[in-house]
């Protein structure tokens, strides 16, 4: 259930930012209206390119029960989620939680979860980005859904950039990379992972037999957006 405070809209000094400051559409950077509740125009929310399915078997993703993903990446999501990565955009990450809940919202059979755990980022790359993106979507989704957020993974050792890498290789450039530092945060509870993109899922994977090992009962993994569709 959605905590109601979450999308009362702006408050008196953020409207009064934005006339000296204007929130622009993540996708195209359209200017919205002050009392905007959410960062996109009323033509790209409507052409968002939805993915239309609930929570899916990923037979190809070992160790997850399930994978939601609310948008194909592509075009303008694919822009907005690169900009969020790498131009450190925060009200990105509040409107994406929002679009997903929405596309959750979809789909009413949907598991109970009990915690949010967002895909961690290894803390030498956290700290030169600033800020973990799955992680600020993560936690404005738990707002959402109402359910608490851990970062309960952490990435350990720091591996080379998977964006060009074949699933195989994805898998033995992650492996022992992610780990639960204290599994009694997570034993027999069922989790919701949340990340940006799915491509391979070897991430998810990873995170998903981490947390497995660590006690936890049921793993889904939820992300913004699907690669390769
Ligand atoms: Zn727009």
């Amino acid at each position: 259930m959605l905590k109601t405070d979450c999308l009362k809209g702006p408050g008196f000094h953020e409207r009064l930012l934005r006339l000296v400051y204007p929130e622009k559409c993540i996708f195209c950077e359209a200017i919205l209206p002050e009392t905007a509740k959410i960062s996109t125009c009323g033509s790209c929310y409507a052409c968002l390119p939805r993915y239309g399915r609930g929570f899916e078997r990923a037979p190809r993703i070992p160790w997850i029960n399930g994978l939601f993903a609310s948008f194909i990446y592509e075009d303008s999501v694919e822009q907005a989620i690169q900009a969020m990565k790498f131009f450190g955009r925060p009200r990105a990450a509040w409107t994406f939680a929002f679009l997903m809940w929405e596309e959750l919202n979809k789909h009413p059979l949907m598991p109970d979860f009990d915690l949010i755990v967002p895909v961690p980022m290894h803390r030498r790359k956290r700290m030169s980005r600033g800020y973990n993106q799955s992680e600020r979507v993560g936690q404005a989704l738990g707002r959402f859904l109402n359910i608490p957020v851990v970062d309960a993974l952490a990435k350990t050792r720091h591996t080379k950039p998977q964006s060009l890498s074949s699933r195989e290789e994805r898998l033995k450039n992650l492996e022992n990379s992610i780990r639960v530092p204290d599994p009694s945060v997570v034993g027999g509870l069922n989790i919701l992972l949340v990340d940006d993109v799915v491509t391979t899922g070897a991430t998810l994977s990873t995170c998903a037999q981490a947390l497995h090992e660590a006690g936890a009962s049921w793993i889904f993994a939820a992300v913004i957006a699907i690669a390769g569709k």
